[in-house]
């Protein structure tokens, strides 16, 4: 039998989580939904946006960050037309903090009895949010009707008893489980996640090479820029089955972006995913020769025959520089272990043609090409750097393909 994905329901309630994990074993999903207790989760989560899907992704997002596994949240409420959309993101909390679904409901009918209404169209929301390292997915459902001053029936909860669904005569106070959920916000919106759950159950298997790559150079190119949501984002999707390869790549921009790059990058990382240094850390005791003599063979490689036109034309500008690119550059950062040549080389080519480096791009491009990157690579280089940059940054790097492309030509290649 294959083993089933953990799922972290964001709530204590053991109820809801049976529930949820009902609905995920008739739709077939293979998870097994976990409450915060069951994670040893014990931290209280602020509630302080004023969307249901800013309420949802708080809770989500904090979660997973805590336990590193997929988490599924939600956040519902009614909004009464009469009431301008109250009680909205405040529905559990209406008639104050210590408040009841008794005493909310008391508040909302004297609320609609001061606006001398005996009822109101209304509907109840539902927002659900599901975070796994790869994705960030919302989707919604609503439940439309009227909330009525009288309450009538004992079913279900909060204001069940005040709401008739459009099309029904009948309270979701008076309905059964079964007979609520074939029109409950609750239920369209997790029967519109349950097509991003079976994608979630099978990601850690899906990936390709190439989709690693892909999702590596966008971790590169985000790490370029100070827009922390972007490169968040990015570090979110690389699954824990990466995480080797997504630290390395933050490690290297070191290189390029320089240390608060990097410094950045991890320690985003790190707040997402939890990644812990010993993910990287094979190479704690330094070894000068031995980087010297790794880096050399690993810049050479690069490099190709132009290997010792170039470091001695450095050597002449700066012997310290020269030795540092050997050592520090590719014996002691880009020979280590935990991601390939080639994606470090595709790496590089994206944060360098970001930075505009033109000489090291140029470089850095061949060398691609020397340890195995494709034109079809170097292609999906440009086209992430143009949908995050825009064309005038990525046009120098597709000058440059084009050039190679034409050279290989010429050489009957
Ligand atoms: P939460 O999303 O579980 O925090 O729910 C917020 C509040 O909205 C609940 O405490 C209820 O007052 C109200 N609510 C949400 N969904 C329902 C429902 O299906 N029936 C009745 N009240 C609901």
């Amino acid at each position: 039998m294959p083993e089933k994905t953990p799922l972290v329901l964001a709530t204590s309630n053991a109820h809801k989580a049976t529930e949820l994990q009902h609905m995920l074993d008739i739709a077939g999903l293979p998870f097994d939904v976990l409450t915060l207790t069951d994670v040893g989760f014990h931290g209280t989560i602020e509630e302080t946006g004023v969307t249901f899907e800013e309420n949802a992704l708080i809770k989500a997002v904090e979660v997973h960050r805590a336990t590193g596994l997929p988490v599924l949240a939600d956040d519902s409420g009614l909004e009464v037309d009469i009431l301008n959309g109250a009680p909205g993101v405040r529905s559990a909390r209406y008639a104050g903090a210590d408040a009841t679904d008794s005493t909310n409901r008391t508040k909302l009918r004297s609320d609609l009895i001061a606006r001398d209404a005996t009822s109101s169209p209304a509907r109840f929301r539902c927002v659900i949010c599901v975070v796994d390292s790869m994705r960030i997915h919302l989707t919604e459902g609503v439940s439309h009707g009227h909330v009525h001053i009288d309450e009538r029936g004992e079913h279900g909860f909060g204001y069940d008893a005040m709401f008739i669904p459009l099309g029904a005569d009948k309270t979701y106070g008076e309905m059964t489980p079964s007979e609520k959920h074939q029109t409950s916000h609750r239920s369209k919106a997790m029967s519109a996640m349950v097509d991003v759950l079976s994608a979630v159950a099978v990601l850690p298997t899906s990936l390709t090479l190439l989709e690693v790559r892909h999702l590596l150079i966008d971790v590169a190119l985000c790490a370029m820029t100070t827009e922390v949501d972007q490169l968040e984002q990015a570090i979110r999707r690389v699954p824990t089955s990466h995480h080797r390869e997504l630290y390395e790549v933050l490690l290297q921009s070191y290189l390029f972006g320089g240390f608060p790059t990097a410094l950045d990058g991890l320690s985003a990382a790190y707040r997402i995913h939890g990644i812990p240094p010993s993910v990287g850390d094979v190479d704690r005791m330094y070894d000068v020769a031995q980087y010297c003599k790794r880096g050399e063979a690993l810049c050479r490689e690069i490099y190709g025959s132009v290997y010792d036109k170039m470091t001695s034309t450095l050597s002449d500008v700066s012997p310290d520089l020269a030795t540092w690119m050997i050592v520090e550059g590719y014996g002691k950062t880009l020979s280590r272990e935990g991601v390939d040549t080639c994606t470090r080389e595709l790496c590089i080519v994206a944060m360098l043609t970001v930075l505009g480096r033109q000489q090291q791009l140029v470089s850095h491009v061949r060398g691609a090409l020397r340890v195995g990157a494709t034109f079809d690579d170097l292609r999906a280089v440009e086209h992430a750097v143009t949908e995050l940059y825009g064309v005038g940054t990525s046009k120098r790097l597709l000058d440059l393909i084009h050039l190679q492309e034409r050279r290989l030509a010429d050489q009957g290649g």
